[in-house]
């Protein structure tokens, strides 16, 4: 089976540096809906890691961020895609959890529900973090200059082999080539 692995903030959507902390502030980056669906299309499941510690910081609750993810499948399956599913860490920077990127657990869980090897799987994020859990696991890390994206690539250090491209749309171009 074919999977990619996206981060949701900065990728999917626009990235506030205040926090996604409503459904009316998650807003599609034009293109990356369709690029989902483009994925599909192509045979690619689809499943989302994302970093959530403003639920572990008390600025928004389980039936939020429930909110929020809904607000974004209803914008995919519009678009004729589908994300399979979301795995996110609600915990806060300092809790010391797995789950966070750039440590791996999400990623393993994935691994486990999907019954895929990571080796080789796209994984397109747009901070630092989001590319370090993918080379941890062997994923192949894409960088998009959305975001946090631009920044993350002047800071450098990115792991080896990682691909950048301008966007989601821009990085969907190229998986579809793989
Ligand atoms: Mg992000
Ligand atoms: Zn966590």
């Amino acid at each position: 089976m074919k999977l990619v692995i996206l981060d949701r903030d900065g990728v999917i959507n626009f990235d506030s540096k205040q926090f996604i902390k409503s459904p009316a502030e998650w807003r599609p980056i034009p293109g990356s809906v369709e690029a989902i669906a483009r994925l599909n299309q192509a045979g690619y499941r689809v499943v989302v890691a994302t970093n959530q510690s403003g639920v572990g910081r008390g600025l928004f609750d389980m039936d939020t961020l429930n909110a929020i993810h809904d607000k974004m499948h209803r914008a995919v399956m519009a678009a004729g895609g589908r994300i399979d599913a979301i795995y996110y860490c609600p915990h806060a920077v300092d809790a010391g959890c797995h789950c966070r990127k750039p440590a791996t657990g999400m990623f393993e869980r994935i691994a486990g529900c999907f019954n895929i090897d990571l080796p080789g799987t796209p994984t397109v994020g747009d901070s630092l973090r989001d590319l370090q859990a993918a080379a941890a696991v062997g994923a192949l890390p894409l960088l998009v200059l959305t975001g946090k994206g631009t920044q993350t690539q002047l800071d450098g250090g990115l792991p080896q082999g990682t691909l950048v491209f301008a966007d989601l749309a821009a990085a969907t171009d190229h998986i579809l080539l793989l």
